[in-house]
């Protein structure tokens, strides 16, 4: 069975289609600046070179059908016909209270995601015209949406509750919803797998840290705290994003700086965060270069970002009570050594021991565990799959 996994940003959209049964990634590509003059196709069949095709999308559905185009052309696709699909499998930001698990798309789900665009206003309204492209190109193929959310949704009411009054949660639904959702539980099964244990059995801190960056307690199997809040510009500091900050610091910048509110949020949000302290990138390997050559706010903006992640990896150790195991994720966490071995420094009366060596070794792409043979807490870097994931969602609901 092949599936075809969607990811539809506002002017983008990324694809995978790949082999359930071999898990392999047939092809991959990505539609860029649709809408918009100079639009092109990027498309790379497995073993392939990447094909740049460049034509006129004027929106989401012209892109699908470039898609399909692609993925059965004679020289570079890798299906006879459309047909092969059996299901499309797509990446919904927010599915608010309403969805704790994947679905299957229609039209009173489609009435529930728009219900959400208010929670997510840039991202929900382009994932449902991806929908729509797909159901319009691809009319009896089954479709199915999957959330950044819905694997929070296990959180119980003190974790996710803000303390505002009660009526703005009833009435605007402000809480906690957390994000990466996808990644989290895709690296805390691959881990269980790894350590040999079910999940039910195991209590892990994963820390999915990239351009976005989340920890995320999880306790047998189900996410039972999240960094990541309301938004995901909330919990550690990232590369743009100033995470948790007290929230009276937004007035007094608006007042101060004279910027609307709309302006102080873009400031929070890309400009802020181990870019906005360093002034250098946001990121890290040019951070690490500036490090090296003396550069000492981008020496700052790395240890922020490394104590920001301890806070949460302590507070999740205090709640769960237990720690079997921490997972490192996402470009940061699979590809830096330095700061996975900053985050846990000095916890070895905690359990927790980093084998330097093995820490070193431990690249992008594969699975590693990096902690010494006596650390009581398994300590293990985990590449995540969020497409891969998104096909094992899709595939179980059409089943
Ligand atoms: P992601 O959002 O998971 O794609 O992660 C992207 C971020 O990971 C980049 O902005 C970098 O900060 C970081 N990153 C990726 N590769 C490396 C590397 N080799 N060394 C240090 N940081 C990296």
């Amino acid at each position: 069975m092949k599936i075809l996994v969607i990811n539809a940003g506002s002017s983008s959209l990324k694809y995978q289609l790949i082999d359930m049964e071999t898990e392999k990634v047939l092809a991959k590509g990505l539609c860029e600046r649709i809408g918009i003059e100079g639009s092109k196709l990027n498309h790379t069949p497995d073993g392939g070179e990447k094909n740049v095709i460049e034509k006129d999308m004027k929106d989401h559905s012209d892109a699908i059908r470039m898609v399909l185009d692609a993925l059965t052309d004679e020289n570079y696709g890798v299906i006879k016909s459309m047909d092969e699909i059996s299901a499309v499998g797509h990446r919904v930001v927010h599915g608010g209270e309403t969805f704790s698990g994947s679905v299957v798309i229609d039209a009173e789900v489609k009435k529930a995601l728009e219900a959400c665009i208010p929670l997510a206003p840039l991202h929900n309204p382009a994932n449902l015209i991806g929908i729509a492209a797909c159901e319009e190109a691809m009319p009896n193929v089954p479709q199915i949406g999957v959330f950044d959310t819905a694997f929070h949704q296990t959180m119980s009411k003190e974790a996710y509750m803000y303390a505002v009054p009660f009526e703005l949660y009833e009435k605007h639904k402000i809480r906690r919803y957390g994000f990466h959702g996808t990644s989290h539980k895709y690296v805390s099964l691959e881990a269980a797998k790894m350590l040999g244990k079910k999940p039910e059995e195991l209590k892990m801190i994963t820390c999915h840290m990239g351009n976005g960056s989340s920890i995320t307690a999880v306790d047998g199997g189900k996410s039972v705290d999240t960094s990541m809040g309301f938004t995901p510009l909330a919990g550690v500091v990232m590369g743009t994003r100033c995470g948790d900050i007290d929230p009276a610091i937004v007035k007094f910048i608006a007042e101060q700086e004279n910027l609307s509110l709309d302006e102080v949020d873009n400031l929070l949000n890309k400009k802020s965060g181990v870019q906005g302290i360093s002034g250098v990138s946001s990121d890290f390997r040019d951070l690490e270069a500036a490090e090296a050559e003396g550069n000492e706010r981008a020496t700052l903006a790395l240890s922020m970002f490394v104590e920001s992640v301890r806070r949460f990896i302590g507070s999740y150790m205090v709640k769960m009570g237990r720690v079997d195991a921490i997972i490192f994720t996402a470009g940061i966490g699979e590809n830096t050594p330095v700061m996975r071995k900053a985050i846990l420094n000095n916890l070895e009366a905690f359990g927790i021991e980093i084998d330097d060596e093995k820490n070193a070794k431990a690249i992008r792409g594969a699975q590693m565990e990096i902690s010494t043979d006596s650390s009581k807490v398994k300590v293990l870097v985990v590449p995540t799959n969020e497409e891969l994931m998104i096909a094992k969602e899709t595939l179980e609901l059409v089943k």
